[in-house]
């Protein structure tokens, strides 16, 4: 399919009922929240959606975004790459449908004041939701080492008390 340009809003009704699909690349410098928690600058999320009424007359937008990105390790301060591949289906709420209506398998999605879908919000929102709160290489690829600075497995140790600090406490008591 040729490459399009990824609407920033999306009209659900009409996007519906004309099957509109896209496939297109959306620049990272459009997302600024996203570029917030990585370390790229510049660069593009592949984003493809799909709208149509599904067999209950719902609006649904689905599709996916991938892209790759660079974050900071959270055990050895290193570059950590990630390759985010995140579907996504989406339901308008506040349209014809409540909340309460959609199946489970939606993720509902709010309109803005001109009842339209922000699709750039959107994309942005799956994105930093993929993105691990404390992201970490796997042991094998971490250059973490244990010193014994740090916290971690050691902490776990510091928490339980001392048993000659329990036998002091017990002499000075008595
Ligand atoms: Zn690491």
């Amino acid at each position: 399919m040729q490459k399009v340009k990824i609407p920033i809003t999306l009209h659900p009704g009409k996007a519906a009922q004309h099957r509109l699909k896209y496939d297109g690349i959306v620049p990272l410098e459009k997302l600024p929240r996203l570029r917030g928690v990585i370390q790229e600058e510049v660069g593009e999320i592949a984003v493809k959606i799909h709208c149509k009424n599904d067999e209950q007359g719902l609006v649904v937008i689905s599709g996916n975004l991938s892209t790759h990105v660079t974050v900071t390790c959270q055990r050895c301060n290193g570059d950590l790459g990630l390759d985010l591949d995140q579907d996504f289906v989406y339901s308008p709420v506040g349209l014809d449908a409540e909340s309460d209506d959609l199946p489970e398998s939606y993720d509902e999605v709010a309109l803005d004041e001109n009842g339209e879908i922000d699709v750039f919000e959107l994309i942005e929102d799956e994105l930093i939701l993929a993105v691990p709160l404390v992201p970490t290489h796997n042991e094998a690829s971490c250059s973490y080492t244990a010193e014994p600075a740090s916290f971690g497995v050691l902490k776990a140790e510091d928490d339980k008390p001392n048993p000659f600090d329990i036998l002091k406490q017990l002499k000075k008591d008595s």
